[in-house]
């Protein structure tokens, strides 16, 4: 049955995920990891270093450190995700550390805007 407000909704969820916390961390784990994927997927899928084919264990990657609103974004509504995922690129986790230390360092990486 549908709810007359939102908040008598949230407050039917909230007594929920009190009564099932086993079944709520399950499903927001179903949920991040599937959301995940899907991030992985539209960016591509493989590193984004040209010479790099590496397509286990990404990091997803803020290509201008400026630009990050935040890294825990797999909980967020898919608009949301898909416009801050829109900032990154897939890096594995050796190229991801060579790039955070060029930039600690003050250098850009040839590669750091590569799509
Ligand atoms: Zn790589």
């Amino acid at each position: 049955m549908p709810y007359k407000n939102a908040k008598d909704k949230r407050k039917s969820n909230v007594r929920y995920r009190a009564a099932h916390p086993e079944q709520h961390r399950t499903r927001c784990r179903e949920s991040k990891r599937k959301n995940r994927a899907e991030g992985v997927a539209f960016l591509g899928g493989v590193c984004a270093n040209p010479d790099c084919e590496e397509t286990e264990n990404l990091h997803v990657d803020h290509i201008r450190r400026e630009d990050k609103t935040s890294h825990r974004i797999w909980t967020w509504s898919r608009a949301r995700r898909f416009a801050e995922l829109a900032k990154c690129q897939l890096l594995c986790i050796y190229h991801h550390v060579e790039k955070t230390m060029a930039e600690n360092r003050g250098e850009i990486p040839r590669w750091a805007f590569y799509r």
